[in-house]
């Protein structure tokens, strides 16, 4: 029989929540440069993945997260394992973030908006908070539910109101019960999925884009739309209850001393890396479990999502690779920050997927191997 082993919660103030790391790797999107580098990234399992090791070739790194998605997954099973069980918690006055991390043509906005045809992670959300606010109604009259959205951007450190796109930078505050609120930000009350749709694709066009060595339109500010679910007594006390999902397409996480930017784009691109970076000390502190002061006030992008990512929040970052050689670094970045461990095997990273278990290398923990240098 299994011997039952205790764990022993650590001491100190309440653990905060998790956030949930998914991967998913796309497609190659050029059958030209499938056949001409060959891979250097590629999954092994529902929880794993390998990618050469630039360090040494004879040996491949290996790293686990709670989900990942291979290049075969589609937009439904996306959904399915790592959103879909987190909106019931926005009826119930909880409040939940999804957000799309990785380098700029990886599949962020593929992952969170997707197209007609394969729509993401945004629609099949919004649709599910109304399927579920209609069943809840149907089956009880103790209480009234409004939905509704407001649509914003984080570039260059403002936060613009994507639904009003001639508004100025809005402030960020908290109110006494630590709610984080945005005074003057749009909110407009949503009927139905299609009146969602109808709103929600014109101010898709306000993002602020612009052109890179990296990618013609690539994305260099954080889209984040809020769906809020204000939960209401018919009777008294008429007690009210508001749950807050964040749906967040990240701006690209790679590394802009490659993209040639200058002027301005330099400015953006410092601007972008504090709140990524202070958005990875975050996800590493919750993580972790680091006890201390977890910097949420460090960046515009934590301190909006600080009521919504860790504490009693429901939080999945689906991190987006591809699978070509020259996204190669910006993966291995991704990755080190995704992973929940990290292992070196010792063998040379080849294409056939057979492995044997009993040629695995020392362990090393995921902070030597970060000591190790950042290698970039
Ligand atoms: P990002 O938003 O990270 O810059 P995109 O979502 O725009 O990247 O993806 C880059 C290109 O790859 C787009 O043409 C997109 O349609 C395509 N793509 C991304 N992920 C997938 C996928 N899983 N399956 C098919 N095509 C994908
Ligand atoms: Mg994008």
């Amino acid at each position: 029989m299994a011997q039952r082993v205790a764990v022993n919660e650590p001491a100190g103030p309440k653990r905060t929540a998790r956030v949930r790391v998914a991967v998913r790797l796309r497609p190659y999107m050029d059958k030209q440069d499938e056949k001409g580098e060959g891979l250097c990234v590629r999954g092994l399992g529902p929880q794993t993945l390998e990618i050469v090791n630039w360090r040494n070739a004879t040996e491949t790194l290996q790293y686990q997260f709670d989900v990942f998605h291979g290049e075969q997954s589609t937009q439904q099973e996306v959904f399915l394992s790592s959103v879909k069980s987190i909106i019931p918690h926005i009826l119930n006055g909880q409040n939940a973030s999804v957000f799309a991390y990785g380098p700029t043509g990886a599949g962020k906005t593929h992952t969170m908006l997707g197209s007609q045809e394969q729509p993401g992670v945004i629609p099949r959300a919004v649709r599910e908070v109304f399927q579920l606010v209609r069943t809840q109604v149907k089956d009880q009259d103790e209480w009234e539910f409004s939905v509704g959205m407001s649509y914003l951007e984080i570039y260059n450190e403002k936060v613009l109101d994507l639904l009003s796109p001639s508004s100025q930078d809005l402030p960020i505050r908290e109110d006494k019960d630590k709610n984080i609120i945005i005074p003057g930000l749009t909110h407009t009350p949503l009927s139905s999925f299609s009146d969602f749709h109808a709103h929600f694709v014109p101010a898709s066009l306000n993002r602020t884009t612009a052109s890179t060595k990296l990618n013609q339109r690539s994305s260099r500010s954080h889209a984040i739309l809020l769906i809020k679910v204000v939960k209401c007594q018919c009777a008294p006390p008429h007690r009210q209850q508001t749950g807050k999902l964040y749906l967040v397409d990240l701006a690209g996480s790679e590394d802009n001393r490659r993209t040639g930017n200058q002027g301005i784009r330099l400015k953006e691109s410092g601007a972008i890396n504090l709140s990524l970076f202070t958005l990875s000390k975050v996800v590493d502190c919750l993580n972790t479990g680091t006890s201390g002061r977890v910097p949420y006030r460090d960046s515009k992008l934590t301190r909006l999502l600080q009521d919504s990512l860790g504490g009693s929040a429901h939080s999945v970052m689906i991190t987006n690779i591809a699978p070509e050689y020259k996204y190669y670094f910006d993966t291995f970045t991704a990755l080190n920050f995704a992973a929940k461990s990290k292992q070196i095997i010792n063998r040379p990273f080849v294409r056939e997927t057979v492995m044997a278990p009993t040629n695995a290398a020392g362990k090393r923990s995921r902070e030597e191997q970060d000591a190790g240098g950042s290698g970039e």
